[in-house]
């Protein structure tokens, strides 16, 4: 069994960027500047949008949380974003979800430019995944295959099952690896709720992709031995000898998984570092095609 590492991934694409920043502002050229905006109080929101902005200053990159009260309109909401839309200075937008409920969020995600989307949400940059032309990828499925090219991972061929069909990860994921593409060109299999008996298709996995929000929901016996087992989930389970009183675990049982796995990405220290790192990534990709570089 081998980890699949996503600190030493999400380090590697830092690296780069920040480098890449440099290089920018040797040439007198502004750096990326990422608006991040947050509705109401959440605090595990709170925390996702601090994280982001403090990794955008860590590589040189500018950014901004515009702090917005919960009971916010919609259309006041979409003013904020608009500002954003026409601010040349701004390369990148995103609205930390999930929104109150008096605010619809495909109309949210709508009202961003989609060359500014850099959460890949917009149904441009998704059709644009769908069908194969270069674009920004919601940064978790685009953080998976950065992940898989990292570790050189065989896809070409392989039978690729993907658990949850969600519009952020599951979809994205199964079109990502679906593309006659370089670390892609896989048959694949995506599975939901409705599946009669999930195991069937899990055991056939060469590659098992777990996006399901349940935790520790694949066991030992759902997967097939020397399988690449990659395990989205960030799940809280209560932990009493935890100071917090939780502890985090993902969609996979990974202390019996990982034994029989080929690789596994671990929970927490996996997915969900690169998925920050994609995030910035896509910011300096919008920089890139703003400026035509
Ligand atoms: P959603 O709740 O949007 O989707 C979950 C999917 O799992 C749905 O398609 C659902 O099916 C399916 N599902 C649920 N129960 C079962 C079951 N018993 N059998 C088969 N399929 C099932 O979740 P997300 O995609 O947003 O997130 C999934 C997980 O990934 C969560 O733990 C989340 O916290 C985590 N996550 C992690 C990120 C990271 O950065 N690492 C980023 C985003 C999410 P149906 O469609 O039928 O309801």
């Amino acid at each position: 069994m081998n980890l699949l590492d996503g600190k030493v991934v999400s380090e590697q694409i830092l690296t780069s960027l920040k480098s890449e920043i440099e290089v920018l502002k040797s040439k007198g050229l502004p750096a990326p500047f990422l608006a991040a905006i947050l509705v109401g109080n959440n605090p595990a929101s709170e925390t996702y949008v601090a994280s982001k902005k403090k990794s955008c200053l860590a590589i040189g990159m500018n950014s901004e949380v515009v702090n917005l009260s919960a009971d916010i309109s919609e259309a006041e909401l979409i003013e904020v974003i608009s500002k954003f839309n026409s601010d040349t200075s701004c390369s990148g937008i995103l609205v930390q979800l999930p929104l109150p409920k008096h605010i619809n969020e495909n109309n949210i995600i709508n009202a961003i430019l989609p060359e500014k989307d850099v959460d890949g949400f917009h149904p441009i940059n998704l059709g644009r995944l769908m069908i194969g032309t270069d674009t920004l990828v919601p940064c978790t499925p685009a953080g998976i295959h950065e992940m898989i090219k990292f570790y050189n991972i065989e896809t070409s061929g392989k039978h690729v099952v993907v658990v949850g069909r969600s519009n952020i990860v599951g979809k994205p994921i199964a079109n990502i690896l679906l593309q006659k593409k370089a670390f892609a060109n896989a048959v694949v299999t995506v599975c939901h709720s409705a599946a009669k008996d999930l195991s069937v298709f899990t055991k056939q996995a060469d590659i098992l992709i777990a996006a399901i929000g349940v935790p520790q929901f694949i066991k030992a016996d759902m997967v097939k031995d020397g399988a690449v087992v990659i395990d989205v989930g960030i799940n809280r389970i209560e932990d009493a000898s935890r100071p917090r009183g939780y502890r985090i675990v993902g969609d996979v049982d990974f202390e019996n998984v990982a034994p029989k796995s080929s690789f596994i990405t671990p929970v927490p220290g996996g997915v969900g570092l690169t998925t920050i790192a994609l995030l910035l990534k896509n910011t300096f990709l919008a920089y890139q095609m703003q400026n035509k570089l």
